[in-house]
């Protein structure tokens, strides 16, 4: 049930290798941690996985199809249809109200704004966040603002939820809130996570947590047996 594979990435900047060779699969349900210095090619990776980074060498393979090799419409399209993504801070539009900030991936597939917004209201409890449907981004704490890009990146129900840094600007409460959310929520959705993170408390929140060094894996620890 491998969702989402790398398979001998290799990804160079001039003369920097940012990846020299990474083998990574993630399966339903399944999350995986990247940690590792700066530098070390955590975004490249998680970047080169999500098809927004193009690898020099190796394949990236989505429920078995090739995905690195498609022209760049089909690429966004599958990006916004399969792929939700959820960073640090700042990707909330702020004159939207919450709703509609989940509601958007929804219209921007062609979905009529009245059913994107009714379905997009679902993931307000689930999330913890009831009641907080109409407010604008900036009347949202920083926890309920990061539950709210949670939302808009599983509203389109996609294989792989993509997360840099979620709970960087968090404090420690409410950073193990955000991502006791995220990795419940994306399982019970069916969805696949993958993760960049520098704090060691929220990897193991997933399943198994992949060390990166030079641009290579250095160590793969698996926390559960699924
Ligand atoms: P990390 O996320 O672990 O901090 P990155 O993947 O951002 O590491 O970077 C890995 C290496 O590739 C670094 O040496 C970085 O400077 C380089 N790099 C990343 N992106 C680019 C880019 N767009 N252009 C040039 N060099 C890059
Ligand atoms: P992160 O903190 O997530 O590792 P960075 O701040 O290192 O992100 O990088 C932000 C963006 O700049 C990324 O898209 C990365 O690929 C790019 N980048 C990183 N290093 C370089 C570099 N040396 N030259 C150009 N772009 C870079």
């Amino acid at each position: 049930n491998t969702v989402l594979a790398g398979h001998g990435l290799v990804k160079k900047y001039g003369s920097t290798t940012a990846l020299s060779g990474v083998d990574v699969e993630v399966g339903e349900r399944d999350s995986l941690a990247i940690m590792g210095p700066s530098g070390s090619g955590k975004s490249t990776l998680l970047h080169t996985l999500a098809g927004i980074v193009r690898p020099d060498g190796g394949q990236v393979l989505l429920r078995g199809e090739r995905i690195d090799k498609l022209g760049e419409n089909r690429l966004s399209a599958l990006r916004r249809k399969r792929f939700g993504f959820v960073f640090q801070f700042g990707q909330l539009l702020p004159e939207l109200p919450a709703e509609e900030n989940v509601a958007l991936p929804l219209m921007l597939e062609g979905m009529p704004r009245g059913q994107a917004v009714e379905r997009a209201r679902r993931w307000f409890a689930p999330l913890g966040l009831d009641g907080l449907e109409r407010r604008r981004p900036g009347q949202l704490s920083g926890g309920q603002a990061q539950r709210v890009a949670i939302a808009r990146a599983l509203a389109v129900e996609p294989d792989v939820v993509f997360a840099d840094e979620p709970t960087g600007a968090l404090d420690q409460t409410t950073s193990t809130e955000v991502i006791r959310l995220l990795t419940s929520v994306t399982r019970e959705q069916g969805a696949a996570l993958v993760m960049v993170t520098h704090d060691a408390d929220v990897a193991a929140h997933c399943d198994r947590v992949l060390q990166v060094r030079d641009g290579r894996i250095s160590n793969h620890t698996q926390y559960t047996v699924a």
